[in-house]
């Protein structure tokens, strides 16, 4: 096992890697950011190391820093987290030539997923059910009509090296195809580097559905079921729960096992995540996450398995000590992301936390860095807590969930704990009853 792990990344998902390492015996290493000095995540690990300015090109995003800073403290292994270099293949590849761990896939694996229209090549060769679409990537305005008079409209164009929701457009005919080319090309060469574009038939009104697996460098491969993460506001997941609303057991143990399959055939290893859209029973691939995500607890509640732990043991080289056999799916979870924001107009809201008080109480969970007197620095992303509770039941959950975010004090900022509070209140959601577009309604009649 490694004796040291360094932490390439900020906020409560540094703080959530440093318990599991600490829960393992592994000393860590935090890395920060001058803004990010007096962070929670700094002050647990062992040791820190200031990796530059504020700005996150310069410090989260900086290689090198990053590298000499798990050199100089002689760490054995490097965890990315999410966002930031946890899907930067180039990254992974300079930890492992320095002789590093990489705590993820490989580099390959990064590559081709991170490349939509390969990832899409390789999951339809490895027998996932794909949206319709394009066979790669569409060069021209001319070959963008054809593939969508073939399918019919409307359609979607989407950037191959697409990531956020960014560079993706909706034609609803053939009249508004042609601007809807341009626009996505020039927002992905924009936001990518990369004018490259593809073209999917378009889902009017489908749930976002994804499987976790994890995978050994033994060939073990494990599905530990799904989440259903349709509850999205400008492509960003507000709310997540686990198991999906939407599915029963036949058809989460089918599409479960498909994805294991697919996974085993394509040698994938680490933890990764299979984003599907669901829509009248039927699943369509859209992106594989080559990394831990964000709402990755709601998995770890209902399942009892510590999803980063497993990542470090199997970086180590360690066989899954799970098999799909003897792995139980047992009651609820829901996540909710809290983000530092006004919960009408979602202007984030840096500053000071003035007073701090979690929730708690059985089957409650917060994962944050926050507490009495931290500084919200405006530099990041706006995430700043993710409360997650677990029932026997989805309406066991509901409860608890109501009666825990209630309890939850942040002062000094605004937050979106009114938002959610609104939102689990609404009869739609209680009753499930919500696909990818729900949410943008409901935040319209809050205006
Ligand atoms: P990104 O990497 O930019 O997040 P994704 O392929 O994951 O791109 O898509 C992001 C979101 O866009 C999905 O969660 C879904 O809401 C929507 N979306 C993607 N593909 C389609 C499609 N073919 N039809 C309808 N909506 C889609």
């Amino acid at each position: 096992m490694f004796d040291k792990v360094l932490i390439a990344n900020r906020g409560e998902i540094a703080l959530r890697i440093h318990r599991a390492c600490r829960e393992m015996g592994i000393k860590t290493v935090a890395v920060h950011s001058t803004a990010d000095a007096a962070a929670m995540h700094v002050r647990l690990a062992d040791e820190s190391v200031c990796v530059g300015p504020p700005a996150a090109r310069d410090s989260y995003l900086n290689k090198a820093a990053i590298l000499t800073a798990a050199m100089v403290t002689g760490a054995d292994a490097i965890h990315p987290g999410y966002g930031f270099l946890s899907e930067n293949a180039d990254f992974a590849e300079m930890v492992e030539d320095h002789d590093l761990a990489f705590i993820g896939p490989s580099p390959e694996h990064i590559r081709m997923m991170g490349d939509k229209v390969r990832a899409k090549q390789a999951a339809r060769e490895s027998g996932l059910p794909c949206v319709p679409g394009s066979d790669g990537a569409v060069e021209s305005e001319a070959e963008a009509e054809k593939v969508a008079a073939e399918m019919g409209y409307p359609v979607l164009i989407k950037a191959s090296a697409g990531g956020g929701g960014r560079g993706m457009k909706v034609a609803t005919s053939r009249e508004d195809l042609g601007e809807a080319f341009r626009t996505a090309r020039a927002e992905a060469a924009a936001a990518f580097g990369n004018p490259e574009v593809y073209i999917e038939k378009y889902l009017t009104r489908p749930r976002h559905i994804e499987i976790q697996v994890l995978a050994d460098n033994h060939g073990n491969v494990v599905h530990l079921g799904e989440r259903d993460c349709s509850l999205q506001r400008k492509h960003q997941k507000v709310l997540e729960e686990a198991p999906s609303p939407a599915l029963n057991a036949t058809q989460r143990a089918e599409i479960g096992e498909v994805v294991r399959a697919a996974m085993s055939r394509i040698g994938y290893r680490n933890a990764g995540t299979i984003e599907f859209l669901f829509e009248d029973g039927k699943f369509y691939f859209i992106e594989m996450n080559t990394r831990l995500q964000v709402e990755h607890p709601v998995t770890e509640m209902i399942t009892g398995i510590d999803l980063v732990r497993e990542q470090i043991r199997i970086a180590a080289g360690a066989p899954l000590d799970v098999t799909q056999d003897n792995l139980r799916i047992m009651g609820h979870a829901i996540e909710c992301r809290i983000n530092a924001e006004d919960p009408r107009t979602f202007v984030p809201s840096p500053g000071r936390i003035a007073g701090f008080h979690t929730p708690g109480g059985l089957g409650v969970r917060v994962d944050s860095g926050l507490y009495d007197g931290a500084i919200i620095p405006p530099h990041y992303d706006s995430m700043i807590a993710k409360l997650i509770v677990h029932g026997r039941t989805r309406n066991e959950c509901l409860m608890r969930l109501r009666r825990a975010l209630g309890e939850f004090v942040v002062e000094g900022v605004k937050t979106t704990i009114p938002l959610h509070e609104q939102l689990i209140a609404n009869p739609d959601f209680v009753n499930g009853d919500y696909d990818i577009r729900w949410l943008e309604g409901f935040v319209d009649t809050l205006c």
